[in-house]
């Protein structure tokens, strides 16, 4: 078992300027909480947090993951709290706990193998700090090194997870050995038989491939010395999946894989290493197609190295590796190597935040060859906009950042898009409208009858969601427009005792429809139920002299001259209707609603939807399944009839003092009635046009200022 001490050297060599004390802390707080548990082996379980602790000192990093190392399973098992954690060690190791206790809560299950890429992704996108995957992965490193002592089941299942998920990310990030040893170790557990093949294979002749190995090595470092390069020369097995691999995938049997052996150069600057590969190369013959040039185009990952085949001193081939020290170390530690000290000085503040490691990558993103492969690679750091969210089976969908339940449910299918009326996320009921984050479980809640609604629209995020919704209202809106228009077209033609169902068959309606520029009859009927066309305008094509309705004229009294200007008003115009556009409106006469008061439609048989006060008693009496919501819409340039009575005393004048005060408001009079009492008041009707309920509550006001007058109000039926 690794000791603290043995830690604390580690990061005192690498900077001797460290805090050691956080990470002194850190263990002695680990050990006080984790004192009494015990592993699977049998060791104490503070050898656990210990060897991850070890693990990310080997990795160069920062006393801060360090000491986050060694806390990093007191919050999930044991009685330590976040706050405790936060108290002690500060906001930044607590935060880094938090993530990797969050991500170890995560189980993958059976959804695990179609799933892979996805979940890598989460995992990726969950960790607000890419501390927390380096702590995650050097805790499963460890795990996967004492796998052993658990249950076969168990075993197989950790190793699947750490091969699909850990391993890919691994070298996704850079860090080569992690990912080689992880892939090693899951290798043996899922695949046993073929492990010790390879496993014995490679120990057969082991002997002769040492002397091989030396034979090549020495060969390579007196040729280097020979051109005065300085340099360092390594033989290594690959790992033994890569060769499984290799034998799977090219069919081959273990006695054709030539390159189980890899060699690697090291030197002190890029152009010795473009030297010693010109060496290289003029020694033996290079198998042109499997040369890479990772120095000048790195990996996304900033994995840098050259990379050959030659045809070796047997006819065998060799992999070679020509690389810096400093690339070396970016290779060993890969992404970690950016949080690692850098000749003694303090890690860059901005390195440490989320994914700012990807702003290197993308101000790199001239050096790569392929902008596709770099583009796959690091796309979802590119597009830290989406979330990651599960359904109730394990399923991870992708959303995008700020997307909502309805979102998710038309992910899911369109059907449950439309029917849903609820969510639960993480198990609890939210609204609709809730924000998903990345690692939540959303479980929606639909209804055969429900319907999806236009205030969605106000906060889906996916171009999905929008475009059902709208396409969802749009047929809405065209049946209801087509039955509304069918019945004030029957209602019109009855009247002239003409039967509209069967003229809408006849060929002369086919006429109509082309003289109002439609396609179909049911575009026809449709613009008559949007108010665009009205029926008697279709039914007048139908009678070549249309009796006209004798127009009533109303008798202009002097008063209506003096008063002027009177004004009409449009019809629908001035209130929206939940769910439609543009149907023809009319208000009711009962109660004359103006803006600003509280108002309720009617769908009504033949004129559209007729809008009424809240407290009209008309509408009260209506049936409820013909109520639909309207509101007013914000601004109009409207105005609207009014009633009010004006109750006074009788004098000379009265009348011209209401006409000038109406007028100096800006509201204007349609029509007045005066009555005179027994008892000598006046009341005076009147029906004003006015703007809204702020508008004519002035009016009111100015008019009780008149001398005489005892009440002003207005009638409401
Ligand atoms: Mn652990």
């Amino acid at each position: 078992m690794i000791r603290i001490t043995d830690i604390l050297d580690r990061v005192a060599e690498n900077n001797p300027e460290a805090d050691l004390d956080i990470i002194d802390r850190a263990y002695i707080f680990s050990a006080r909480v984790h004192d009494g548990q015990i592993r699977l082996s049998g060791e104490p379980y503070l050898s656990h947090p210990l060897e991850v602790a070890g693990i990310l000192a080997e990795m160069n990093l920062d006393p801060v993951s360090i000491a986050a190392g060694l806390l990093h399973d007191v919050v999930e098992d044991t009685h330590a709290t976040p706050d405790e954690i936060e108290q002690t060690f500060g906001k930044e190791v607590l935060r880094i706990v938090a993530g990797v206790t969050k991500m170890s809560k995560l189980s993958f299950g059976s959804t695990l193998a179609r799933q892979a890429e996805s979940l890598r992704k989460m995992l990726l996108a969950m960790a607000d700090d890419i501390r927390v995957i380096l702590i995650k992965l050097a805790d499963r490193l460890h795990n996967m090194r004492t796998l052993a002592f658990h249950k076969t089941d168990k075993r197989r299942q950790i190793a699947r997870e750490t091969l699909d998920i850990y391993a890919p990310i691994a070298a996704r990030l850079g860090i080569y050995w992690i990912k080689n040893e992880l892939e090693n170790a899951s290798f043996m557990y899922l695949m046993p038989d073929e492990y010790d093949r390879i496993k014995n294979s490679v120990s057969t002749d082991r002997t002769a491939r040492e002397a091989y190995i030396e034979d090549v090595k020495g060969y390579l470092r007196n040729q280097m010395e020979e051109y005065q390069l300085n340099s360092e020369v390594l033989g290594r097995y690959k790992n033994y999946y890569s060769i499984y691999l290799k034998m799977v995938t090219q069919n081959l049997a273990f006695e054709d894989v030539y390159d189980i052996i890899a060699f690697r150069i090291i030197l002190d600057t890029i152009p010795r290493c473009y030297e010693a590969l010109g060496i290289v190369h003029s020694l033996w013959k290079p198998i042109d197609i499997k040369f890479k040039d990772y120095i000048a185009r790195p990996k996304p990952n900033m994995y840098q190295s050259l990379h050959t085949t030659v045809i070796g001193p047997r006819g065998e081939r060799v992999e070679i590796q020509i690389r810096t020290h400093e690339m070396d170390r970016v290779a060993k530690s890969g992404i970690a190597a950016h949080w690692s000290y850098k000749e003694g000085g303090k890690t860059d503040e901005s390195i440490g935040k989320r994914f700012a490691w990807i702003q290197n990558l993308v101000e790199n993103q001239e050096n790569f060859a392929n902008p596709d492969e770099f583009l796959e690679n690091v796309r979802i750091d590119l597009y830290p906009d989406e979330v990651y969210v599960f359904t109730p089976q394990g399923d991870v969908k992708t959303l995008p950042k700020g997307a909502t339940p309805v979102d998710f449910a038309y992910v899911i299918h369109t059907e449950v898009g439309n029917q849903c009326t609820g969510a639960k996320v993480n198990g609890r009921l939210v609204p609709l409208s809730h924000e998903l984050v990345t690692g939540d479980t959303v479980d929606i809640v639909t209804s055969k009858n429900h319907k999806p609604s236009k205030d969605w629209l106000k906060f889906v995020k996916t171009v999905k969601a929008r475009s059902r919704i709208r396409q969802w209202i749009k047929i809405q809106e065209k049946n209801r427009s087509l039955s509304l228009g069918r019945e004030m077209c029957e209602k019109a033609f009855r009247k002239q005792r003409l039967n509209f169902t069967t003229l809408m068959k006849s060929d002369q309606m086919l006429e109509v429809v082309a003289h109002f520029g439609f396609k179909t009859v049911d575009d026809l009927i449709a613009s008559v139920g949007y108010g665009k066309t009205t029926p008697l305008q279709v039914l007048r094509r139908f009678m070549p002299k249309p009796e006209e309705e004798a127009e009533e004229k109303s008798r202009e009294t002097i008063l209506d001259r003096l008063i002027g200007r009177v004004k009409k008003r449009k019809p629908s115009a001035g209130v929206l209707v939940k769910g439609l556009d543009d149907i023809l409106i009319r208000f009711g006469k009962c109660c004359q609603p103006v803006p600003g008061d509280p108002i309720v439609g009617y769908i009504t048989r033949g004129y559209g939807v007729t809008v009424h006060r809240a407290n009209c008693v008309n509408a009260l009496k209506m049936s409820p399944e013909r109520q639909i919501d309207v509101a007013w819409t914000e601004e109009t340039s409207e105005t609207y009839p009014v009633k009010i009575v004006i109750v006074s005393y009788d004098r000379v004048g009265l009348l011209a003092d209401i006409a000038t005060s109406i007028s100096k408001h800006e509201a204007n009079i349609v029509s007045l009635n005066t009555t005179t009492k027994a008892n000598e008041l006046v009341e005076s009707y009147l029906t004003l046009s006015v703007a809204g309920t702020g508008h004519l509550d002035r009016v009111l006001a100015s008019l009780r200022k008149i001398h005489m007058v005892q009440d002003v109000r207005r009638l409401n039926r």
